[in-house]
């Protein structure tokens, strides 16, 4: 039975003026709620997320001390569905969280050629958003339900979209074509990159944490269930592993990474596989699940005493040496390295065998840092500095979307 749940106590008297950050995927609802104020701090209020959506829907949230304040599981009939997930998220919400909602951020993976910045949502931008569905399929459709929802609902409550592929747009124009025929770039295949959200944030830690990197090249690691990797010049992207979708580059939890794109020729024609077919493999069959035929997750490979688990941990280790390579070269050298995500954050053991690999480039890994997990995990004599800086994508639409509705990013563009 699902734990006893009480709500927050939160002052009735001063109702708290509170952003709600919305990242709907498709089978997950993630969300968080920020306190604000006039300063324009942000502090955690609530974090969540619905997750087995059609499946097995579970609503579980914590509060600011990680105190759980929800864990309920529902059946496949009440919340068959991610719009019947966002009813009942927002229900409970309304219910227990006594705050003045001021505005939504929502994550949105695709902002096309357009955007490259944040924007504030109304019908036309949807509609306009809704235009990148083709390029997104499995994930643009998800992030639009519940503006749109809202939109319906509460029209005068703002709402904006931060894009995965913004923080990339303006990378130079050598990292934003494939080599095609021009027609299939203007008409928008091209290599976005993806992950521009966590970058972005930890592009604006870096001077607090590693000034000493922050004005120099670096390389992000963005090592998850989704896994790139990104090529920072003085905190702005100038490359990055992704391109047109979230398949390419890194092999990942369950997606290929980097293939010939032959191979996919090959699927169609020679195993006479659908379109449909192909991204089903491509999205939930390849990747650490498809080398090692046990699992996606790292810690399950790490445990196995399978030859293919510790196969595929070597082939992720491997691409993300290459890839390290490439970037250094797009960045002509190489000041710092940084590790964040689920995998990035958490395994001593994978940042030390890569770290290892990138010996030649000027890596040497203080070996007591790394496994105390300090945010400076190489040595003192590394040409390199290597850094694990634990990514906040939340937090980063919490600020953009507070910049906007306060006015603050119009005149920061100015
Ligand atoms: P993310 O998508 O950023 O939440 O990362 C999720 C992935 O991080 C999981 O699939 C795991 O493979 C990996 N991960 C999380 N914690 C650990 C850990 N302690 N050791 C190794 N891998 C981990």
């Amino acid at each position: 039975a699902p734990p006893e749940t009480s709500p927050p106590s939160l002052p009735d008297a001063l109702p708290i003026n509170a952003i709600l950050v919305v990242n709907a995927g498709s089978s997950s609802l993630k969300f968080q709620v920020f306190a604000t104020d006039a300063s324009g701090q942000l502090d955690c209020l609530v974090k969540g997320q619905m997750d087995g959506i059609g499946t097995r829907p579970r609503l579980r949230a914590t509060g600011p001390d990680k105190k759980p304040l929800i864990d309920q599981s529902y059946s496949v009939e009440k919340v068959p569905d991610l719009p019947a997930a966002t009813q009942e998220t927002g229900d409970w919400l309304r219910q227990t969280q006594k705050v003045n909602l001021v505005a939504v951020g929502h994550r949105v993976v695709h902002g096309g050629p357009e955007y490259s910045r944040p924007v504030r949502l109304t019908a036309d931008v949807v509609a306009q958003l809704e235009r990148y569905v083709s390029l997104a399929p499995l994930h643009q459709p998800n992030n639009l339900a519940p503006i749109r929802t809202l939109l319906s609902r509460r029209p005068e409550l703002p709402q904006v979209a931060c894009f995965d592929t913004a923080f990339h747009r303006d990378h130079p124009k050598v990292a934003d074509y494939y080599a095609l025929p021009e027609r299939f770039y203007k008409e928008g295949v091209r290599r976005y990159g993806f992950h521009g959200l966590s970058y972005e944030y930890i592009a604006q830690r870096l001077p607090d944490v590693a000034p000493n990197i922050s004005k120099g090249r670096v390389i992000v690691a963005h090592l998850g269930s989704g896994a790139s990797m990104c090529a920072l010049a003085n905190g702005r992207s100038i490359e990055s592993t992704l391109g047109f979708t979230a398949l390419d580059g890194l092999a990942m939890g369950t997606r290929p990474g980097q293939l010939d794109p032959g191979v996919v020729l090959y699927l169609i024609a020679e195993k006479g596989m659908t379109p449909a077919a192909v991204q089903d493999l491509f999205y939930k069959e390849s990747g650490l699940k498809g080398l090692s035929g046990i699992s996606n997750d790292v810690r399950e490979l790490q445990e196995s005493a399978d030859p293919k688990a510790a196969f595929a941990l070597d082939y992720f280790v491997y691409r993300v040496s290459l890839f390290a390579g490439m970037l250094a070269a797009a960045l002509g050298g190489l000041d710092g390295f940084v590790f964040t995500a689920g995998i990035g954050e958490n395994s001593a053991t994978m940042r030390a065998r890569i770290a290892e690999k990138l010996g030649w480039l000027g890596v040497t890994l203080d070996v007591d840092a790394n496994t105390a997990r300090k945010p400076l995990i190489s040595r003192n004599d590394s040409r390199v500095a290597v850094y694990v800086i634990p990514t906040n994508e939340e937090l980063m639409i919490a600020q953009h979307t507070l910049a906007l509705i306060s006015g603050r990013a119009e005149r920061a563009a100015e």
